[in-house]
């Protein structure tokens, strides 16, 4: 996918840590395109059987990448999903993954009606940095980046530095003047 006018960016995590609400505000300030795996896959059929143990539809990965792959081809897209390793590498000019204290994040996903096994293993997750490692493991060290997602401060925090690396990387391509 070289030679895109836009950059394609990865936000990864613990369901919970504040994916959806990063991606909508940095979708809203810098015009990319934010596609939602969970929903795409929802909407288009790319769910297979029901898992009793966590109470929701395994995702049919081969089904929701050629569902993504067209959508992603020019660029431009923020992909956001709690897993990374089953994305074509080639995807992806950078990688964040969003971490919120354990503590914080218990009480996000209870809120959220999560309880027991769920709830417990969503957590042992962030502890474990179970998603870092996974990023570590599947994209090249120098894309991939741990960002704080503790506080709406850190939020908007987030979004401007991303919409910064954005600008860098078009100004990088000569496809816009370099940031002042
Ligand atoms: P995810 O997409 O990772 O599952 P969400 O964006 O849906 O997470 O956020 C889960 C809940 O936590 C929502 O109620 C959201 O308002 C809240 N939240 C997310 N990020 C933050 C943050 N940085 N500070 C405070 N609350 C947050």
């Amino acid at each position: 996918m070289a030679g895109r006018s836009l950059p394609n960016i990865l936000v990864t995590g613990t369901p919970g840590v504040g994916k959806s609400t990063t991606c909508q505000q940095l979708a809203d300030a810098s015009g990319l395109n934010w596609l939602n795996v969970g929903d795409i896959a929802e909407q288009n059929d790319c769910l297979d059987e029901f898992d009793e143990r966590y109470g929701c539809r395994i995702l049919n990965e081969d089904k929701v990448l050629d569902e993504l792959e067209p959508r992603v081809a020019g660029g431009g897209a923020i992909v956001e999903y709690h897993g990374c390793d089953f994305f074509p590498e080639r995807w992806f000019d950078i990688v964040f993954v969003l971490r919120t204290d354990n503590k914080l994040l218990y009480d996000r996903l209870a809120k959220r009606g999560y309880s027991g096994k769920k709830l417990e293993d969503n957590v042992q997750c962030e502890i474990f940095q179970t998603l870092l490692d996974e990023a570590r493991d599947s994209y090249p060290a120098d894309i991939v980046h741990e960002l704080s997602s503790n506080t709406p401060d850190q939020v908007e925090e987030n979004v401007e530095r991303i919409c910064q690396w954005i600008a860098a990387w078009k100004a990088d391509r000569g496809l816009a003047p370099a940031p002042a």
